[in-house]
């Protein structure tokens, strides 16, 4: 049995090593905070459950992607999903006026040429581009037989903004259609449209909340890892991945124990990951080029606890931007300007809720807003930062009240988060939302593989392919395969699904 340490117990740690375990691999995930699943924890105040990093899913209908996946994993009859408003799974607000999104392709067509009727060839042509886009693309769709890499590789060398404004005419359009933007955090003129088209096409085949919870998820694949004879040992951080001059060999945590491995997945980020080897197999060069990748920008959350029998539950996400600003404007916000926009969600503790007991404000937030608290520690930054979460947060649930008058009366207790607190939970650096940005000005040094010149070690999460559940999940596909042989894989994907 070849040992395998896999350093961090996020999904992508998590499913990466469920993958291993069942493969015959003797897999040990070592995770530093006392909580399993990084993103995917949720945490309680005053019995109320909030999630953290993962608000709702996309494609999980049974033959849709992510539902193979999560079959593949053997995790699907362990959760339990709640749909999302087919008719208005997402709703954006520009302005003062309201627009939906609602699931399948036709469906949105006809919303969208509603509300734009002199664009109705557009949105056509735009629809039809996202689904091209998305299902040329085998990691995506998991079916070799229709990829075409062609078109794939276009779509992640042109950006988000080219595409949409050569199909568009109208700005307002152009907006509506990028309003779930801080989904993915894209940048003009940087972001290919093919981040684009895998989550809008993702979440328009469905879209749902996991009821009780997000870290459901991470409890589904740990029982499975164990059943597998895996293993995840928390409050272990690791600080060095040890080599020989061939080969990695082991690593050390905080603590000074020595796990040995013949294989070492690192499903944290590439940078922290790189800092703790010095091995000389690894290039200068390589070490340079994911140290200057740029990360996406950090996150400011309000998690509300709301009274009880209040606050009806919002089966819709809401994203809401302020009047004469852009969903791509946001991440630009001045000291007085911000919140330039923001996404508010529900969370959904039991099926069919009739009320919410707790929702969430995100809004960006740049990590030099967080310089004065560099190097302080969770629950002892001082008052200044307590009034600067404060002020920030009453400024969010302000905003909030232009499109919901009164719902600060709902309110019972709100709690904050910050970059810094994502910067603690996930080592992700800057507190980054979603690790590292696509960038097609870098071309193909913004790539993250997911292997290393040092043999054995290896890359997955996040940063490999992408963000999100559907991201790292086939991150964790692109690692495994390298590891077990890419047909072998897709062919248990494919007999795992018949
Ligand atoms: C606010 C927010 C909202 C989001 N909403 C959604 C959503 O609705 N839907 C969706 O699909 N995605 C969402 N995402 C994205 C998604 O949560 C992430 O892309 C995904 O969970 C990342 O998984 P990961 O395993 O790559 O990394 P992480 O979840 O960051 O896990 C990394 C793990 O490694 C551990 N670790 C770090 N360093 C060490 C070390 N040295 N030793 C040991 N352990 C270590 C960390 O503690 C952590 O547990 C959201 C993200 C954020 C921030």
């Amino acid at each position: 049995m070849k040992k395998c340490i896999i350093i961090g117990s996020g999904l992508g740690g998590l499913s990466t090593g469920v993958v291993l375990a069942r493969e015959g691999f003797d897999v040990t995930i070592l995770e530093q905070e006392a909580q399993i699943g990084g993103c995917l924890q949720c945490f309680s105040r005053r019995g109320v459950k909030f999630e953290t990093g993962m608000h709702f899913i996309g494609s999980a209908k049974p033959g849709q992607t992510l539902h193979r996946l999560l079959h593949f994993l053997k995790i699907d009859d362990d959760i339990t999903l709640q749909e999302l408003d087919k008719d208005a799974y997402d709703i954006i607000r520009l302005g003062h006026k309201e627009y939906r999104f609602p699931n399948g392709k036709e469906a949105f067509i006809s919303q969208m040429t509603a509300y734009f009727p002199n664009e109705a060839e557009g949105i056509r042509r735009y629809v039809d581009c996202v689904e091209r886009v998305a299902q040329s693309s085998s990691l995506h769709t998991l079916d070799t037989r229709n990829a075409d890499s062609a078109l794939s590789t276009e779509y992640q060398l042109r950006s988000i903004n080219e595409i949409i404004d050569g199909l568009i005419d109208n700005p307002t359009l152009r907006d509506v259609l990028i309003g779930n933007l801080p989904l993915y955090a894209a940048r003009r003129d940087k972001t290919p449209f093919s981040t684009h088209a895998f989550i809008a096409n993702f979440y328009n085949q469905s879209c749902f909340r996991v009821v009780g919870g997000s870290d459901n998820i991470g409890k589904a694949l740990l029982h499975k890892l164990e059943q597998y004879g895996g293993r995840v040992i928390t409050n272990r951080k690791v600080v060095k991945i040890n080599a020989d001059d061939s080969h990695v060999t082991s690593v050390t945590t905080a603590d000074g124990q020595v796990y040995p491995a013949d294989i070492v997945v690192s499903a944290i980020h590439p940078v922290p990951t790189l800092q703790m080897t010095d091995s000389p197999l690894i290039r200068k060069a390589f070490r340079q080029r994911m140290s200057q990748l740029p990360n996406t920008i950090g996150i400011f959350s309000v998690y509300l606890d709301f009274k009880d029998g209040a606050m009806p539950y919002m089966n819709s996400n809401y994203y809401a931007y302020r009047p004469g600003f852009s969903p791509w404007d946001c991440e630009d916000y001045t000291q007085t300007d911000w919140p330039r926009g923001y996404l508010y969600m529900h969370f959904c503790h039991e099926p069919n809720p009739q009320f919410a007991r707790a929702g969430v404000i995100l809004s960006y937030m740049r990590f030099e807003d967080m310089t004065p608290w560099l190097g302080t520690q969770v629950g002892q930054r001082g008052e200044d930062y307590e009034r600067f979460k404060l002020e920030r947060a009453e400024r969010l649930i302000d905003s909030l009240e232009q499109a919901f008058p009164g719902i600060r009366q709902n309110i019972r207790h709100y709690y904050t988060s910050t970059p810094l607190t994502y910067l603690n939970y996930t080592g992700t650096p800057q507190g980054s939302a979603y690790g590292i940005a696509r960038d097609i000005t870098l071309g193909v040094s913004s790539h993250v593989p997911q292997r290393t010149k040092l043999p054995g070690l290896y890359l997955t999460g996040q940063n490999i392919n992408s963000h999100g559940i559907l991201g790292v999940l086939v991150g964790t596909v692109v690692t495994c395969s390298d590891l077990l042989g890419t047909d072998y894989v897709y062919q248990q994907i494919i007999k795992a699904n018949q």
